[in-house]
């Protein structure tokens, strides 16, 4: 039988150990091990420290249910202190260029979210994000037949050594996009996705995304496993402090719960090792959101540069 587990495989140090009830009680940070995991501020500019510090609109991480993430895998935690001190992936030049690469068919209405999703990722990283040629009929990946759905599922470890070769000189990583439902082991029912760190490559199915006809919901999906996945590229672990884009999830309604946003910690690790323009970047997710009809986004941007005190002087 299938196991049934379906998060995030991303951090292949995890077992691939799929529960029905917990399997135990996760120690979940307390409030001083979030100011912990952030570490000291002092000596930052204040233009920098006010997007790290932690205040109201950040909810802590919820308490796991049955079959939710937590509840079934001992995460360890990565503090601010401890993704610094992990030898985490940084954009040198050349390696600059996050790849996208669509993998299989990608007909209409797929074909036209490529372009959003690309300017999303530029935005999100603010980093330059080339989408390339698809790779329409892979050879050498192994398939199955889910006996579940009786869809077509390709094998993540075939992808992703299929992306490994050809890497362009100035990729950062390259991540591949498919519509075409993936699984990580025999063992395993399905994953969303599946990252390889320590070779730049990750790669992200669309398949069970229900109806691109709701254009938000199933937009959201897809820029929320984009971020995920390649921020495990540069080294992010998953987060455990906070309702954060970077929370492992084990199924859809857990990864629905989940923000587009980075929590403060995770925030940090992104600016500690890529130098973001934090006020940059803020208005243009903000535009980005607006533009998009993602609402409760674009709210949230907007109560964020009132608390920040951001000003229009800082968007460019
Ligand atoms: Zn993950
Ligand atoms: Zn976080």
């Amino acid at each position: 039988m299938l196991r049934i587990l379906v998060g995030c495989s991303c951090l292949a140090t995890f077992p691939a150990s799929a529960q029905d009830t917990p399997a135990f009680t996760y120690p979940l940070p307390t409030a001083e091990d979030r100011i912990a995991a952030l570490g000291m501020l002092e000596g930052l500019p204040a233009t920098e420290r006010r997007f790290f510090e932690i205040s109201e609109p950040f909810q802590p991480k919820f308490t796991p249910g049955p079959h939710d993430w937590l509840a079934t895998h001992p995460e360890p935690t990565q503090s601010y202190a401890r993704f610094i001190q992990s030898g985490r992936k940084s954009f040198r030049e050349p390696r600059v260029v996050i790849y996208l690469q669509p993998i299989g068919a990608m007909p209409e209405p797929f074909a036209k979210l490529l372009p959003t999703v690309r300017k999303y990722a530029e935005i999100y990283f603010q980093k330059p994000v080339v989408v390339q040629d698809p790779i329409v009929a892979p050879a050498g990946i192994a398939s199955r037949i889910n006996p579940s759905t009786s869809e077509k599922q390709w094998l993540t470890t075939d992808i992703l050594e299929l992306l490994s070769r050809e890497m362009p000189k100035d990729a950062f990583c390259r991540v591949g996009l498919t519509l075409t439902d993936l699984y990580p082991d025999p063992d395993w029912n399905f994953v969303f996705g599946q990252a390889r760190p320590d070779r730049g490559v990750g790669i992200y199915s669309f398949a069970r995304y229900g109806s691109p006809d709701n254009r938000a919901d199933f937009l959201r999906r897809c820029l929320r496993v984009l971020t995920h996945e390649t921020g495990h590229l540069f080294g992010m672990g998953h987060c455990v402090y906070f309702q954060c884009l970077m929370n492992g999830t084990n199924h859809q309604a857990e990864s629905d719960a989940t923000p587009l946003f980075l929590c403060p910690i995770c925030l940090r690790k992104l600016h500690g090792t890529q130098h973001v323009d934090l006020a940059r970047r803020h208005f243009e997710l903000a535009e980005f959101f607006s533009k998009n009809d993602l609402s409760p986004e674009s709210g949230w941007m907007t109560m964020r540069a009132k608390a920040l005190g951001l000003g229009s002087s800082e968007t460019r």
